[in-house]
């Protein structure tokens, strides 16, 4: 059942999503059978993996290398309570205070009561965390009352948090990781999903038969031109999920990081704000701290308030980036070696010269609607980790929740799927599915160009500030595009990637110009501010649009 506050929205018409991208005959492919499909290996897809696996076999699908995710590029760290009594009140209240009183207390409640154990789990693992003497390190980012986040490897969580779950996942004969296969998208029979049609470069089209289908594909970065996210963040699943029927929910909720490297030809890497947390300020031009003109905190405000604080300063005094200025604080390169080793790349010393930076779109607080245990709204299909929405993080994720978001909900859908597959009599159906698309007759076009345009206009109409003009206009580009691109069939990721891409944008300044009130992450600058009173869920399913 779900838990969600929906709006009741008058639906006029669409964007031209069909079913299924691809052409395929289930007679003419080949079929693979297991208990439970696992879509992605981030923090979310491999904990579920693992638990899926106690239960019967699981297959692992991701569309890169065996870990290679927005994880991997995690810096700052994991928020977890020291024990789940007193700190963890204090992790539940701070949680519920950043996401602007609008989270659902009960998935908080579940957030921070399982994190002591999740990072328990994690040593026993074989994990190496930070430890100041026979103790582990904790830092503090913005929105943490106390410290109480673990890291590893100075600024690498992300990478000793992969290498701990892969090894996990290779000691287990029950999972079999199927690494450079794309989902393409879910097969759904009346109403219920039986698992997906993927595509390998070799292999080429396969069906995955499965009893349970779990969905931890990550988020959407990609839609827009700046943004901390690696290139595969491009919203694969989330569409897929929405092509098969299932709802999406808040995907306007969109949080944009405030400190990613400014430097011409570089990418946007991002500059974990646990630096803000160790002391370091952020400057002008003139080197004066403006971010106390907008909030009594400083630098350690709530992101969304740093992000549009940024965003104001830039546009006033016309300029392209602020600078963090780390010159005072001791021990910078041992504390963070990964950002010290990309400022060297470009001749930044941080001892002695400011670090430019400007925000960029980082964590997709909306997506794929669920409920506490992960289910979606379809049938067999369950999802987990930043493509899904559990309404943990309210209007504005407080920093370092979501690694523990995928440890404690992968869990929990590994769990529920690995349980219900078991109990679920017989052999996975394998039936007869045909779908054939009619060839298109309109314009060719190029994928990187349109691709690049996309990403422009998101920037510029739905990014940090929003009005309902410019997200009128997004829209109206969005549909005029989508007459073209989602008509075609294309045979390689490119052009899947892209129509996703499309589908999701379009969810998200959908959801955007519903959602007529500033709240969290979400600036309307021709709405007023929401009260947690005012809030309200924004689904979205196949076949929404507003005129
Ligand atoms: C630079 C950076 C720093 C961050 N720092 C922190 C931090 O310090 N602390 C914190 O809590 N959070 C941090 N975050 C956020 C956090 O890393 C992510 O929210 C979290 O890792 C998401 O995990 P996930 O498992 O849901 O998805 P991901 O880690 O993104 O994994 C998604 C997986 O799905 C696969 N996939 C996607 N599409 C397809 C497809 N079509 N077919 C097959 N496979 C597919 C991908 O290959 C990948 O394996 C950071 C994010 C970034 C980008």
């Amino acid at each position: 059942m779900s838990l969600k506050r929906t709006i009741a929205g008058t639906m006029q018409a669409t964007l031209d999503t069909r079913r299924y991208l691809t052409n395929f005959d289930s007679r003419r492919i080949s079929h693979i059978l297991t208990d439970v499909l696992v879509i992605g290996s981030g923090v979310a897809g491999m904990r579920a993996a693992i638990e899926a696996a106690r239960f019967g076999e699981v297959v692992l699908l991701c569309k890169d290398e065996f870990g290679e995710s927005a994880t991997r590029y995690a810096q700052g760290g994991i928020a977890a309570a020291r024990d789940d009594g007193p700190d963890a009140q204090r992790h539940f209240e701070d949680t519920l205070r950043a996401g602007a009183g609008v989270n659902r207390p009960e998935v908080v409640r579940k957030l921070v009561d399982d994190g002591p154990a999740r990072v328990a789990e994690l040593i026993e693992w074989g994990i190496q965390l930070d430890r100041v003497g026979a103790g582990l390190a904790l830092t503090k980012e913005g929105g943490h009352s106390v410290h109480r986040i673990v890291h590893a490897l100075g600024d690498q969580t992300g990478r000793e948090l992969v290498r701990t779950l892969r090894e996990r996942v290779g000691e287990d004969p029950n999972i079999r990781v199927f690494e450079y296969c794309f989902l393409i998208d879910f097969v759904t029979e009346d109403g219920i999903c039986r698992g997906a049609i993927s595509h390998h470069p070799t292999h080429g089209h396969q069906l995955i038969w499965a009893r349970r289908t779990i969905l931890a594909s990550g988020g959407c970065g990609q839609i827009w031109r700046e943004t901390t996210n690696p290139p595969g963040s491009t919203g694969d699943g989330i569409a897929a999920a929405f092509r098969a029927g299932a709802k999406l929910c808040n995907m306007e909720l969109m949080q944009f990081h405030p400190t990613t490297l400014y430097v011409a030809g570089a990418g946007r890497t991002l500059i974990s704000e646990a630096v803000r947390g160790e002391g370091a300020y952020l400057v002008d031009k003139q080197g004066r701290r403006f971010l106390f003109d907008h909030h009594k905190d400083g630098e350690l405000a709530p992101r969304d308030v740093v992000s549009r604080a940024i965003h104001e300063h830039l546009t006033k005094t016309r300029s392209n980036a602020v600078y963090l200025d780390t010159r005072h604080l001791k021990n910078f390169a041992e504390r963070f070696p990964g950002i010290e080793r990309l400022c060297r790349d470009f001749q930044i010393d941080t001892t002695k010269d400011l670090i430019p930076v400007r925000p960029s779109a980082h964590y997709l607080i909306g997506g794929v609607d669920v409920d506490i245990d992960t289910a979606t709204s379809v049938d067999g299909l369950l999802c987990c980790g930043e493509a899904s929405c559990t309404d943990v993080h309210g209007a504005n994720r407080m920093a370092s929740n979501s690694l523990l978001e995928g440890l404690v909900f992968g869990r929990v859908a590994g769990l529920r799927a690995g349980r219900e597959s078991r109990d679920a009599n017989g052999k996975s159906p394998v039936s007869t599915v045909v779908n054939v698309i009619p060839a298109s007759t309109r314009t060719p076009l190029d994928v990187a160009d349109i691709r690049n345009s996309l990403r422009s206009v998101m920037w510029r109409n739905a990014g940090i500030v929003r009005t309902e003009s410019r997200l009128k206009e997004t829209c109206e580009i969005l549909g005029f595009w989508g007459h073209y691109v989602l008509d075609k069939t294309f045979d390689a990721r490119a052009g899947w990637e892209l129509q996703n891409e499309l589908t999701v944008a379009w969810a998200v300044a959908t959801s955007a110009r519903k959602r007529n009130h500033s709240i969290g992450v979400h600036f309307r600058k021709d709405c007023k501010k929401a009260t947690p009173e005012d809030f309200f869920d924004v689904i979205l399913v196949r076949g929404d649009h507003i005129s």
